[in-house]
């Protein structure tokens, strides 16, 4: 079995729900006592936070590259970046090791054209929504469209992520106001909606919407759970 590496902690919150989930896909697959071999590299939410804010993706590379480093000298066979909206610096990361990054939008893209989905709704922070390196690459990679929620209902969106479920915070009224907008994506014609940000499936969950969700966080364990296997 191949060893999982996982840059992490952005936030804790959901590094917790792929460190459970790995495991649980690993015993599913392999029965009895068996757990994945897994390498964490947690870091410090807040002052990524505060460089994404501040523009500053340079720094925010620099702590990712190093930590996707450490991961590999640690002995991973392939590593994860838990996180969708770090992913505008996944081509750094990649270059700066020379193991493989299992990208998070190539997992999600697979998993949409298996299903024969072919406008998708996106929600996720601004910089995921609003910016190209995500959606351009599930539209140039996958031929799928993307399309996202109006500028007041990105703006809830991503301060919810923030706010609220980076900290842990699970609100009753946040989850009406997601599938409300979740709706509405459907309504504009996706056929399904991609939970883009891998907090959200803290919030929302396929049993409360009949619009097919696609989680991140489940599409790139499963993913990884098969590559450690192979
Ligand atoms: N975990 C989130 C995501 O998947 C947001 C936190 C971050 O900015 O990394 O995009």
């Amino acid at each position: 079995m191949k060893t999982i590496g996982i840059i992490g902690g952005m936030s804790w919150e959901s590094t917790a729900t792929y460190y459970k989930q790995l495991n649980q896909g690993i015993k599913q697959a392999k029965g009895g006592l068996h757990s994945a071999k897994v390498i964490l590299n947690s870091v410090d939410f807040a002052l990524v936070e505060a460089l994404q804010r501040s523009g500053d993706w340079q720094s925010n590379s620099k702590i990712l590259c190093d930590a996707a480093q450490s991961i590999e000298k640690a002995g991973a066979d392939f590593v994860l970046i838990a996180t969708n909206t770090m992913h505008k610096v996944a081509s750094q990361v990649e270059q700066s090791i020379s193991i493989p990054l299992l990208h998070i939008a190539d997992a999600t893209g697979k998993r949409l054209k298996q299903q024969g989905v072919t406008k998708v709704g996106l929600l996720g922070t601004a910089f995921t929504m609003e910016e190209d390196f995500y959606k351009q690459r599930l539209t140039d990679k996958f031929g799928i469209e993307v399309i996202v929620p109006n500028g007041v209902q990105r703006k809830l969106v991503h301060d919810i992520i923030y706010n609220e479920l980076c900290l842990g915070v699970v609100k009753k009224s946040s989850k009406e106001d997601y599938l409300t907008i979740i709706e509405d994506l459907a309504v504009a014609g996706a056929e399904g909606v991609i939970l883009g940000c891998t907090e959200i499936g803290l919030l929302v969950q396929q049993l409360d919407t009949e619009v097919p969700l696609f989680d991140t966080v489940q599409i790139h364990v499963e993913s990884a759970v098969s590559e450690a296997l192979k």
